[in-house]
């Protein structure tokens, strides 16, 4: 299996922070199945600036490492672009890594609090540069939990949702929990990452989320989610299925 975002990268962000870790971390993911990692070190996000350059040297050097320890894991190059105004002259500059390091996709976050006014505009120049932007982890923006039509409307002009695994097992709490099912079942989830940043308090946790996704979904989910990652990575379509409006609940019987 692919994951397609993950903090391995060693000393670049919140994520590793030595060789050592950036291994121990491939060894977990190598245990769980999981055979190529795409290393997405956070971009932009105030706090960290990781230009594809730099990204692609410093996966050189993990994957050296990796097959000195006998890890039988492959890292790709990508990363976890936080939304701004230049994205895309940044993108024309060479400084933004797609997913793999050729494909269309790019890893696209917003703030956790909100979805800026110009997103939807700019996830469209996106595209119309041949770029397929993902959103990644929508169950933990605030903006999206209480306004999930911004996503639809996001997804039904052409842009991908990105699933944290741990979202769906809850270690995020109840409300998002159940957020990330009425996604899924709502066509607004595309991928399912697993956005490890260590081995022990944000690990890798894909094995446990897939398991609980057959028993609540059905193994096509399983498949649908693991076939996706393949396809983007190798710079294919991935499966959309037709998105739905997520139906809030009204709380007539308050009143
Ligand atoms: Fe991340």
């Amino acid at each position: 299996m692919i994951d397609i975002h993950c903090h391995i990268l060693p000393g670049v962000d919140d994520g590793a922070q030595t060789l050592t870790e950036a291994a121990a971390m491939a060894k977990q993911a190598e245990k769980e199945g999981i055979h190529t990692i795409i290393a997405t070190p956070h971009h932009m996000n105030r706090k960290y600036i990781n230009r594809k350059s730099e990204i692609v040297a410093k996966v050189m050097e993990v994957n050296v490492h990796l097959e000195r320890e006998g890890i039988n894991v492959t890292v790709l190059p990508g990363q976890e672009v936080r939304i701004y105004g230049e994205l895309l002259q940044d993108y024309e500059n060479g400084e933004i890594s797609t997913l793999g390091g050729d494909s269309p996709y790019v890893l696209v976050e917003f703030p956790s609090g909100y979805v800026p006014k110009y997103a939807e505009q700019l996830l469209f120049d996106m595209q119309m540069k041949g770029l397929v932007p993902v959103v990644v982890h929508p169950e933990r923006n605030q903006e999206l939990i209480q306004d999930p039509d911004k996503l639809y409307n996001l997804v039904k002009n052409g842009a991908a949702a990105q699933i944290t695994a741990a979202s769906l097992t809850g270690y995020f709490g109840k409300k998002i929990q159940k957020f990330t099912e009425q996604l899924i079942e709502a066509n607004l989830a595309h991928f399912i990452a697993s956005d490890a940043h260590n081995t022990n308090k944000r690990p890798f946790k894909m094995l446990e989320t897939l398991d609980r996704l057959e028993k609540e979904f059905g193994i096509d989910y399983v498949y649908y989610f693991q076939e996706n990652a393949e396809l983007a990575v190798s710079g294919q379509n991935i499966m959309k299925e037709p998105p739905q409006q997520i139906k809030k609940k009204k709380f007539l019987g308050l009143f």
